[in-house]
């Protein structure tokens, strides 16, 4: 079928051959958008970024309301582009904190994200139209049993928090007008008020059984974190006709 001239001039642009329009270069050094959008260049199929574990096994049915079935499993396979049923979509299999990026430059035209590594990640470059109520838990401030968390949280109060969600905690702190000190960690944040690293940690509470193990408890609640669909703000524009029905699927299916 033959492609109109606006989505000709679209399709070269997603073809590899498009420059960069223009490069922001933040302090850090990251770029920041406009990007050029080589990443995912096919414009007749779409690419979605999952992360393993919880996000993908509570998207199957989300998949499935869409007409999209798998053809690995990836707990199983190895395999870290996955075909589905429909030969226009696959699935790429990433680390949860890495899916924004993925979907940022274009290398995923969608994505499964938590609210919590959205909010670490900032969300450039991404549309986040649902909520799809799954993964849920609540990000929390938790200490060792027994530390006096009350009289550190004070206002003008002094706390070391070991945290993966560092963009989070300085929110939260600032907000109660408390002077934070930081330590990133990339995993198991429990540790870190037991051997003395931290006075209290930042992470994602669900039942509560593994604070309970450690002799922690959490003290404040900081906000309820769900996973959103991200979209590519390029990807939507260029291919409608294959990304909405997916959006509309999703939407219906969400409990
Ligand atoms: P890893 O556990 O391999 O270090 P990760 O913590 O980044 O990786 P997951 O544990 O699969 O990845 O978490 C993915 C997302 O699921 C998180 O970003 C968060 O939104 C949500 N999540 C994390 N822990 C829980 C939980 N206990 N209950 C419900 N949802 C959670
Ligand atoms: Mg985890």
């Amino acid at each position: 079928m033959a492609s109109s001239p606006k989505k000709q001039k679209a399709e070269r642009a997603a073809s590899g051959s498009a420059k960069v329009v223009e490069t922001n270069t933040c302090a850090d050094g990251l770029q920041s958008p406009p990007y050029s959008f080589e990443g995912n260049a096919s414009v007749s199929s779409i690419t979605l970024a999952l992360s393993k574990g919880r996000i993908f096994e509570e998207t199957l049915p989300l998949l499935a309301a869409a007409g999209i079935t798998p053809t690995d499993n990836p707990e199983t396979s190895r395999k870290l582009i996955i075909g589905t049923n429909r030969p226009d979509v696959q699935l790429v299999i990433v680390r949860a904190t890495d899916t924004p990026t993925y979907v940022q430059y274009g290398a995923a035209d969608l994505g499964i994200a938590g609210k919590d590594v959205l909010l670490e990640h900032g969300g450039a470059g991404l549309y986040q139209p649902l909520d799809l109520k799954i993964a849920r838990c609540r990000m929390c401030v938790a200490i060792r049993k027994g530390f006096d968390y009350e009289r550190a949280s004070r206002p003008g109060g002094r706390i070391r928090v070991a945290t993966k969600y560092i963009n989070t905690a300085k929110a939260h702190f600032a907000a109660k007008g408390v002077h934070v000190d930081l330590i990133k960690l990339y995993g198991s944040m429990e540790l870190a008020p037991l051997v003395g690293l931290a006075d209290a940690i930042v992470d994602l509470v669900s039942t509560g059984g593994t604070l309970r193990a450690n002799n922690l408890e959490a003290v404040e609640d900081i906000m309820p974190i769900s996973s959103r669909l991200i979209v590519n703000q390029a990807s939507l524009k260029l291919k409608p006709e294959l990304i909405q029905p997916v959006l509309d699927a999703f939407a219906g299916a969400v409990k």
